[in-house]
Protein backbone atom coordinates (compact mmCIF):
# COMPACT_ATOMS: atom_id res chain seq x y z
CA UNK A 1 0.00 0.00 0.00
CA UNK A 2 1.57 3.62 -0.68
CA UNK A 3 -1.04 5.56 1.21
CA UNK A 4 0.32 8.01 3.12
CA UNK A 5 -1.18 10.41 6.18
CA UNK A 6 0.22 13.38 7.00
CA UNK A 7 -0.39 14.19 10.67
CA UNK A 8 -0.15 17.63 11.66
CA UNK A 9 0.77 17.60 15.58
CA UNK A 10 3.10 15.74 17.52
CA UNK A 11 1.82 15.92 20.82
CA UNK A 12 -0.38 12.70 22.77
CA UNK A 13 -2.85 12.63 20.22
CA UNK A 14 -0.85 13.09 16.99
CA UNK A 15 1.83 10.22 18.19
CA UNK A 16 -0.58 7.59 19.67
CA UNK A 17 -2.66 8.46 16.17
CA UNK A 18 1.12 8.00 13.97
CA UNK A 19 1.91 4.35 16.06
CA UNK A 20 -1.43 3.42 15.34
CA UNK A 21 -1.16 3.71 12.07
CA UNK A 22 2.20 2.20 11.88
CA UNK A 23 0.51 -0.81 13.40
CA UNK A 24 -2.08 -1.19 10.39
CA UNK A 25 0.72 -0.82 7.61
CA UNK A 26 -0.06 3.06 7.18
CA UNK A 27 2.89 4.99 6.27
CA UNK A 28 2.64 8.15 7.92
CA UNK A 29 4.62 12.02 8.09
CA UNK A 30 4.18 13.53 11.80
CA UNK A 31 4.76 17.27 11.63
CA UNK A 32 5.59 19.18 14.64
CA UNK A 33 6.42 22.68 14.76
CA UNK A 34 8.20 22.65 17.82
CA UNK A 35 11.63 20.74 18.00
CA UNK A 36 10.82 17.77 19.77
CA UNK A 37 7.45 15.45 19.94
CA UNK A 38 5.31 15.41 23.09
CA UNK A 39 3.38 18.82 23.19
CA UNK A 40 2.09 19.72 26.94
CA UNK A 41 2.78 16.35 28.37
CA UNK A 42 6.29 17.07 27.74
CA UNK A 43 6.51 19.64 30.08
CA UNK A 44 4.52 18.09 32.81
CA UNK A 45 5.95 16.52 35.88
CA UNK A 46 3.68 13.83 37.09
CA UNK A 47 0.09 12.51 35.69
CA UNK A 48 -3.03 11.92 37.93
CA UNK A 49 -4.39 10.27 39.82
CA UNK A 50 -1.82 7.94 39.76
CA UNK A 51 1.16 10.42 39.97
CA UNK A 52 3.51 8.48 37.41
CA UNK A 53 5.75 10.28 35.78
CA UNK A 54 4.52 11.73 32.13
CA UNK A 55 7.84 11.28 30.79
CA UNK A 56 6.93 7.31 31.03
CA UNK A 57 3.96 7.83 28.92
CA UNK A 58 5.81 9.72 26.57
CA UNK A 59 8.50 6.94 26.28
CA UNK A 60 5.72 4.26 25.50
CA UNK A 61 5.12 6.16 22.05
CA UNK A 62 8.39 7.19 21.25
CA UNK A 63 9.66 3.55 21.17
CA UNK A 64 6.38 2.68 19.23
CA UNK A 65 6.60 5.09 16.93
CA UNK A 66 8.89 2.75 15.11
CA UNK A 67 10.93 3.83 11.62
CA UNK A 68 8.80 4.25 9.14
CA UNK A 69 7.44 7.53 10.48
CA UNK A 70 8.43 10.67 8.49
CA UNK A 71 8.99 13.16 11.09
CA UNK A 72 9.75 16.75 10.62
CA UNK A 73 10.23 19.22 13.58
CA UNK A 74 10.52 22.62 13.34
CA UNK A 75 7.63 22.01 10.37
CA UNK A 76 5.36 25.22 10.34
CA UNK A 77 2.84 24.98 7.95
CA UNK A 78 2.50 27.60 5.25
CA UNK A 79 -0.13 26.36 3.00
CA UNK A 80 -2.11 23.04 1.90
CA UNK A 81 -3.70 22.44 -0.82
CA UNK A 82 -5.37 19.72 -2.58
CA UNK A 83 -5.37 18.64 -6.24
CA UNK A 84 -6.54 14.89 -5.74
CA UNK A 85 -3.61 14.30 -3.07
CA UNK A 86 -3.00 17.06 -0.09
CA UNK A 87 -0.27 18.99 -0.74
CA UNK A 88 0.88 20.43 2.42
CA UNK A 89 3.42 23.26 2.02
CA UNK A 90 6.13 24.08 4.76
CA UNK A 91 8.14 27.24 5.36
CA UNK A 92 11.23 25.84 4.34
CA UNK A 93 9.72 25.18 1.20
CA UNK A 94 9.27 21.16 1.57
CA UNK A 95 6.31 20.13 0.39
CA UNK A 96 4.34 16.53 1.85
CA UNK A 97 2.23 14.80 -0.42
CA UNK A 98 -0.51 12.38 1.19
CA UNK A 99 -4.05 10.94 0.57
CA UNK A 100 -5.53 12.00 4.45
CA UNK A 101 -4.41 14.74 6.62
CA UNK A 102 -4.90 14.57 10.40
CA UNK A 103 -5.40 17.74 12.18
CA UNK A 104 -3.57 17.12 15.49
CA UNK A 105 -2.42 20.41 16.88
CA UNK A 106 -4.18 20.49 20.72
CA UNK A 107 -4.88 23.62 23.14
CA UNK A 108 -3.04 26.15 24.11
CA UNK A 109 -3.07 27.15 28.12
CA UNK A 110 -5.20 29.99 28.33
CA UNK A 111 -2.96 33.11 29.23
CA UNK A 112 -3.76 34.22 32.77
CA UNK A 113 -2.65 37.83 32.38
CA UNK A 114 -6.57 38.46 30.49
CA UNK A 115 -7.62 37.68 34.87
CA UNK A 116 -6.25 41.29 35.57
CA UNK A 117 -7.87 41.06 38.47
CA UNK A 118 -5.89 37.73 39.94
CA UNK A 119 -2.84 39.76 39.68
CA UNK A 120 -0.37 37.21 37.45
CA UNK A 121 2.34 39.12 35.78
CA UNK A 122 1.95 42.04 38.34
CA UNK A 123 2.73 40.02 41.26
CA UNK A 124 5.73 37.37 41.56
CA UNK A 125 4.03 35.60 43.98
CA UNK A 126 0.97 34.78 41.41
CA UNK A 127 1.93 31.62 38.61
CA UNK A 128 0.05 29.00 36.72
CA UNK A 129 -0.23 25.62 37.43
CA UNK A 130 1.74 25.04 34.30
CA UNK A 131 4.81 27.01 35.89
CA UNK A 132 3.93 24.74 39.45
CA UNK A 133 4.52 21.75 37.09
CA UNK A 134 7.55 23.03 35.48
CA UNK A 135 9.35 23.50 38.86
CA UNK A 136 8.43 19.69 40.36
CA UNK A 137 9.69 19.05 36.94
CA UNK A 138 13.03 20.14 37.74
CA UNK A 139 13.11 19.64 41.53
CA UNK A 140 12.82 23.20 42.09
CA UNK A 141 10.81 24.29 45.16
CA UNK A 142 8.23 27.45 45.01
CA UNK A 143 9.74 28.95 47.57
CA UNK A 144 9.22 32.67 48.11
CA UNK A 145 12.77 34.74 48.85
CA UNK A 146 14.36 31.32 49.97
CA UNK A 147 11.37 30.90 52.79
CA UNK A 148 8.37 28.35 52.95
CA UNK A 149 5.25 30.10 51.86
CA UNK A 150 2.59 29.79 54.83
CA UNK A 151 -0.01 29.31 52.97
CA UNK A 152 -0.82 28.17 49.39
CA UNK A 153 -4.35 29.45 47.51
CA UNK A 154 -4.97 27.49 44.25
CA UNK A 155 -7.85 29.10 41.93
CA UNK A 156 -10.08 26.61 39.85
CA UNK A 157 -11.45 27.57 36.73
CA UNK A 158 -8.77 30.60 35.12
CA UNK A 159 -9.66 31.39 31.58
CA UNK A 160 -12.75 28.49 31.49
CA UNK A 161 -16.62 28.66 32.81
CA UNK A 162 -15.78 32.02 32.55
CA UNK A 163 -18.36 34.70 30.32
CA UNK A 164 -16.28 37.58 30.87
CA UNK A 165 -13.63 36.15 29.01
CA UNK A 166 -15.91 34.22 26.30
CA UNK A 167 -15.44 30.55 27.22
CA UNK A 168 -17.81 28.79 28.87
CA UNK A 169 -17.16 25.59 28.95
CA UNK A 170 -15.26 23.37 31.59
CA UNK A 171 -11.20 22.58 30.56
CA UNK A 172 -12.61 19.06 32.50
CA UNK A 173 -8.95 18.30 33.71
CA UNK A 174 -8.07 21.56 36.02
CA UNK A 175 -9.67 20.10 39.07
CA UNK A 176 -7.88 17.19 39.38
CA UNK A 177 -4.87 18.98 38.49
CA UNK A 178 -5.65 21.35 41.29
CA UNK A 179 -6.06 18.52 43.69
CA UNK A 180 -3.21 16.45 42.36
CA UNK A 181 -0.65 20.04 42.67
CA UNK A 182 -2.33 20.45 46.20
CA UNK A 183 -1.28 16.94 47.25
CA UNK A 184 2.17 17.77 45.74
CA UNK A 185 2.59 20.51 47.59
CA UNK A 186 1.82 19.66 50.85
CA UNK A 187 4.02 17.07 50.32
CA UNK A 188 6.83 19.55 50.23
CA UNK A 189 5.77 21.78 52.71
CA UNK A 190 4.24 19.97 55.46
CA UNK A 191 3.29 22.94 57.37
CA UNK A 192 2.12 25.11 54.57
CA UNK A 193 -1.87 25.63 54.71
CA UNK A 194 -3.66 25.01 51.33
CA UNK A 195 -6.39 26.65 50.02
CA UNK A 196 -8.38 25.20 46.88
CA UNK A 197 -11.12 27.90 45.75
CA UNK A 198 -13.59 26.06 43.35
CA UNK A 199 -16.84 26.49 42.12
CA UNK A 200 -17.64 23.05 42.16
CA UNK A 201 -15.58 19.76 41.54
CA UNK A 202 -15.59 18.04 38.27
CA UNK A 203 -13.87 14.91 39.18
CA UNK A 204 -15.02 12.78 36.80
CA UNK A 205 -12.63 9.81 35.69
CA UNK A 206 -11.90 6.69 37.52
CA UNK A 207 -10.07 7.02 40.87
CA UNK A 208 -10.50 11.26 40.69
CA UNK A 209 -12.80 11.08 43.47
CA UNK A 210 -10.81 9.23 45.58
CA UNK A 211 -7.94 11.41 45.47
CA UNK A 212 -10.35 14.39 46.29
CA UNK A 213 -11.26 12.67 49.47
CA UNK A 214 -7.55 11.79 49.99
CA UNK A 215 -6.53 15.28 49.64
CA UNK A 216 -9.15 16.32 52.71
CA UNK A 217 -8.80 13.01 54.75
CA UNK A 218 -5.07 12.68 54.47
CA UNK A 219 -3.69 15.93 53.26
CA UNK A 220 -5.83 18.76 55.48
CA UNK A 221 -6.40 20.53 52.38
CA UNK A 222 -8.93 23.29 52.71
CA UNK A 223 -11.89 23.42 49.99
CA UNK A 224 -13.70 26.70 50.06
CA UNK A 225 -16.83 26.93 47.17
CA UNK A 226 -16.20 30.35 45.82
CA UNK A 227 -15.73 32.40 42.67
CA UNK A 228 -12.33 34.75 43.44
CA UNK A 229 -12.87 37.86 42.80
CA UNK A 230 -10.03 39.83 42.95
CA UNK A 231 -6.61 39.52 44.63
CA UNK A 232 -4.32 42.47 45.88
CA UNK A 233 -0.55 42.48 47.57
CA UNK A 234 -0.01 43.49 51.04
CA UNK A 235 3.07 45.30 52.16
CA UNK A 236 4.43 42.38 52.97
CA UNK A 237 3.67 40.73 49.67
CA UNK A 238 1.44 38.39 50.73
CA UNK A 239 -1.84 38.52 48.40
CA UNK A 240 -5.42 38.58 49.78
CA UNK A 241 -7.77 36.83 48.13
CA UNK A 242 -11.10 38.15 47.93
CA UNK A 243 -13.53 35.14 47.48
CA UNK A 244 -17.66 34.59 48.26
CA UNK A 245 -17.68 31.50 49.81
CA UNK A 246 -20.84 30.15 48.33
CA UNK A 247 -21.74 27.57 50.63
CA UNK A 248 -22.29 30.04 53.55
CA UNK A 249 -22.57 33.02 51.25
CA UNK A 250 -20.56 35.15 53.21
CA UNK A 251 -17.66 37.08 52.02
CA UNK A 252 -14.54 35.33 52.53
CA UNK A 253 -10.21 37.49 52.72
CA UNK A 254 -7.67 34.88 52.79
CA UNK A 255 -4.03 35.59 52.73
CA UNK A 256 -1.63 33.61 50.97
CA UNK A 257 1.84 33.77 50.06
CA UNK A 258 1.63 31.97 46.57
CA UNK A 259 -1.49 31.94 44.36
CA UNK A 260 -1.40 28.94 41.64
CA UNK A 261 -3.77 29.94 38.77
CA UNK A 262 -5.36 26.29 37.19
CA UNK A 263 -5.45 27.86 33.79
CA UNK A 264 -7.70 26.11 31.28
CA UNK A 265 -7.54 25.02 27.51
CA UNK A 266 -8.14 27.47 24.60
CA UNK A 267 -8.11 26.83 20.89
CA UNK A 268 -4.77 27.47 19.10
CA UNK A 269 -5.05 30.26 16.92
CA UNK A 270 -2.51 27.97 14.32
CA UNK A 271 -5.15 25.76 14.31
CA UNK A 272 -7.60 28.75 13.24
CA UNK A 273 -5.01 29.02 10.14
CA UNK A 274 -4.79 25.63 9.00
CA UNK A 275 -8.48 25.03 9.37
CA UNK A 276 -9.29 27.99 7.58
CA UNK A 277 -7.04 26.39 4.78
CA UNK A 278 -9.22 23.57 4.81
CA UNK A 279 -12.59 25.04 4.98
CA UNK A 280 -13.30 22.98 8.09
CA UNK A 281 -16.42 24.57 10.98
CA UNK A 282 -15.54 25.60 14.45
CA UNK A 283 -17.54 25.46 17.02
CA UNK A 284 -18.99 28.36 19.00
CA UNK A 285 -16.10 28.05 21.51
CA UNK A 286 -13.96 27.96 18.71
CA UNK A 287 -12.62 24.49 18.76
CA UNK A 288 -12.62 22.71 15.67
CA UNK A 289 -16.21 20.44 15.08
CA UNK A 290 -16.58 17.16 13.93
CA UNK A 291 -19.15 15.50 11.65
CA UNK A 292 -21.12 13.99 14.56
CA UNK A 293 -19.96 14.20 18.00
CA UNK A 294 -21.49 11.17 18.61
CA UNK A 295 -21.00 8.85 15.51
CA UNK A 296 -18.65 10.14 13.64
CA UNK A 297 -16.36 12.31 16.22
CA UNK A 298 -13.26 11.98 14.05
CA UNK A 299 -14.50 12.61 11.00
CA UNK A 300 -14.71 16.26 9.08
CA UNK A 301 -17.17 17.05 6.53
CA UNK A 302 -14.18 17.69 4.17
CA UNK A 303 -13.30 13.99 2.61
CA UNK A 304 -9.85 12.84 3.74
CA UNK A 305 -9.48 15.46 6.60
CA UNK A 306 -9.68 14.18 10.21
CA UNK A 307 -9.63 15.30 13.92
CA UNK A 308 -7.94 13.93 16.75
CA UNK A 309 -7.73 15.23 20.35
CA UNK A 310 -7.95 18.23 22.23
CA UNK A 311 -8.40 20.31 18.58
CA UNK A 312 -12.39 19.21 19.55
CA UNK A 313 -12.09 20.62 22.60
CA UNK A 314 -10.48 20.29 26.15
CA UNK A 315 -9.88 16.27 26.84
CA UNK A 316 -7.48 14.08 29.73
CA UNK A 317 -4.76 12.11 28.43
CA UNK A 318 -6.52 8.82 28.58
CA UNK A 319 -8.92 9.64 26.03
CA UNK A 320 -6.55 11.82 24.28
CA UNK A 321 -4.54 8.66 23.54
CA UNK A 322 -8.06 6.84 22.71
CA UNK A 323 -8.80 9.34 20.56
CA UNK A 324 -5.48 8.77 18.40
CA UNK A 325 -6.37 4.76 18.24
CA UNK A 326 -10.02 5.57 17.44
CA UNK A 327 -8.37 7.90 14.45
CA UNK A 328 -6.27 5.54 13.14
CA UNK A 329 -9.04 3.06 12.40
CA UNK A 330 -11.26 5.81 10.87
CA UNK A 331 -8.28 6.89 8.37
CA UNK A 332 -7.19 2.90 7.76
CA UNK A 333 -10.97 2.45 6.80
CA UNK A 334 -11.23 5.68 4.55
CA UNK A 335 -7.86 5.18 2.68
CA UNK A 336 -8.69 1.06 2.09
CA UNK A 337 -12.33 2.06 0.75
CA UNK A 338 -11.02 4.80 -1.48
CA UNK A 339 -8.32 2.56 -2.87
CA UNK A 340 -11.21 0.07 -4.04
CA UNK A 341 -13.32 2.70 -5.79
CA UNK A 342 -9.67 4.27 -7.67
S1 LIG B 1 -12.20 21.13 35.46
FE1 LIG B 1 -12.70 22.22 37.33
S2 LIG B 1 -11.24 23.94 37.35
FE2 LIG B 1 -11.32 23.17 35.27
S3 LIG B 1 -12.85 24.43 34.28
FE3 LIG B 1 -13.87 22.56 34.96
S4 LIG B 1 -14.72 23.06 36.94
FE4 LIG B 1 -13.18 24.63 36.46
Amino acid sequence: MSEKVIIIGGGLAGMSAATALAQLGVSVTLLEKENQLGGHVKNWDRLFPTRRKSDEVLAYFSEHLGKNIDLHLRANIRSISRNGRFTVTLENEVEIKGDAVLIATGYELFDAFRKEEYGYDIYDQVITSAELEGMFRSGEKPLLDGQVPRRIGIVHCVGSRDEKVGNLYCSKVCCVTGVKQAIELREIFPETEIFNFYMDLRMFDRHFEEMYFEAQKEYGINFIRGRVSECAENQDNSIVVKVEDTLTGRPLKITVDLLVLLVGMVPRPETRRIADMLGLPMGDDKFLLPTDEHTKANQTPVEGVFLSGTVKGPGCIAGTVADGRAVAVEIKSFLDKKRTQD
